[in-house]
């Protein structure tokens, strides 16, 4: 008689459990499924794996040597673009909903695993298998908190999906790819989000409350391209705040640790990647890693106005700065917080290097994190790509 496989023998671990990263759990859902018996090997907090990842997905590992692969990871193909009729309630302009909807209607997928929202809070996410194209729809606009979105793996035996778009950010996406070979599919294309600073629900609600004139009506947020938080509410109404001008040392605890310690900003295992940061103010932001995500950007590249990435500015001055600032907490007066705004969204980095400004700032801030607060996890959790691009910077003397 043919032994289980660990997947056949395990159970979603209980809710409220501690889950094996302990603090640096980022709550993806894989322990609230049976694929949890795979958690030693897959967690990104755990056992960080990302050459293997792009190996298996890709077909090789980044080219460290070449400046877009180090910062971007494994791709054939950057753009930026914008669906000509934009989806209405989506985070940008819905290229990643619309993707679902025509991966559904084309018969290329069965399901897409994608994030609706809680019926009584906007920002709670519930993750979901969506079957119709108006389940995905639903499902548009990002929910800025930590999401359990592998949890419904646990539904997928006997489900009748054998075909799936995946969605998800970095953290998701490492673990879905470890315990891909061990899944009930046939096919897995994976849509990934490019993703930092996530918060808890109750982090979300510090950091609206620090930074929004009217917390309990936002319904939309994104930091932009304009070194601006650009708010929505829900009277249709908007609001913008220079980065500059955020409550730093309020801020400083409430992302996640699971955030404070990562360094999968570009998603390197996903087919393709939809995020905005690499693009001109507006665009969305489009990295095609191999022939799967050639073949999800196929469905709608017929919908978009595209153009060729860009890059300007030079960002090495404003990085080195910004980490001493950081660590210092240092909060701004809001008129010299407008006024830095004003010169760094003039003069500052654009397209691609923006894209590099905020993965220097992010990375150099996550090693020092993780250096004070696991410095026995320090050199195993930072990447080689990571280690390169953090070794550009003079980081604070502990
Ligand atoms: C927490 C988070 C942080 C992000 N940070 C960045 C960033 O720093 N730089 C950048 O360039 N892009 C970032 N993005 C991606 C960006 O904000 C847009 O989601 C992306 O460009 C797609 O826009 P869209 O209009 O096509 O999406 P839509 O069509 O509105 O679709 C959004 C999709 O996001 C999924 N989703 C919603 N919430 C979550 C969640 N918590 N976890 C996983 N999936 C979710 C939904 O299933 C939906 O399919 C982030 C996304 C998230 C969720």
């Amino acid at each position: 008689m043919p032994t289980a496989l660990p997947h056949e023998r395990a159970r979603p671990l209980a809710k409220g459990s501690v889950y094996p990263a302990k603090d640096l759990c980022s709550q993806c859902g894989l322990c609230d499924s049976r694929w949890v018996a795979y958690v030693k090997q897959s967690c990104a907090f755990l056992n960080q794996r990302f050459e293997a990842m792009e190996v298996a997905a890709h077909g090789r590992s980044r080219h460290l040597e070449q400046e877009d692969e180090l910062y971007f990871g494994v791709q054939q193909r950057m753009l930026s673009g914008r669906l000509r009729q934009p989806i209405d309630g989506a985070q940008w302009t819905g290229i990643v909903s619309r993707i679902g909807v025509l991966a559904l209607e084309r018969g290329l997928v069965d399901a897409v695993l994608c994030v609706g929202q809680s019926s009584d809070d906007r920002f709670t996410p519930v993750p979901l298998l969506a079957r119709t194209p108006e389940q995905v729809l639903a499902a548009r606009v990002n929910k800025p908190t930590l999401s359990p979105n592998l949890e419904v793996l646990e539904q997928l035996p006997g489900s009748g999906i054998r075909r799936l778009l995946a969605i998800g950010v970095g953290c998701q996406i490492q673990a879905l790819r470890a315990v891909q070979a061990t899944l009930p599919l046939d096919e897995l294309y994976v849509l990934g989000l490019p993703c930092v600073d996530n918060v808890s629900r109750a982090g979300l609600q510090t950091f609206l409350e620090s930074a929004s004139r009217s917390p309990a009506t936002v319904v939309h947020y994104e930091f932009m391209q304009d070194f601006r938080i650009h708010f929505r509410h829900s009277d249709g109404s908007s609001e913008t705040l220079p980065f500059f001008a955020l409550d730093t040392p309020k801020l400083k605890d409430v992302f996640a640790p699971s955030c404070l310690s990562c360094f999968d900003y570009t998603n390197a295992g996903a087919d393709l990647v939809v995020g905005y940061m690499g693009a001109a103010f507006g665009n969305q932001w489009l990295t095609v890693r191999n022939a799967r995500g050639q073949q999800l950007l196929e469905l709608v590249e017929p919908e978009l106005e595209t153009a060729e990435v860009t890059s300007g500015g030079d960002r090495r001055a404003a990085v080195q700065q910004g980490i001493k600032a950081y660590d210092k907490a240092l909060k701004l007066p809001l008129w010299l917080a407008q006024l830095v705004g004003f010169f760094v969204q003039r003069f500052g980095p654009k397209g691609l290097e923006y894209g590099r400004f905020s993965i220097d700032s992010h990375f150099t801030r996550n090693a020092l994190w993780l250096q004070r607060h696991h410095p026995e996890k320090a050199e195993a959790q930072i990447p080689a790509f990571a280690k390169k691009i953090i070794s550009r910077y003079r980081l604070p003397a502990e």
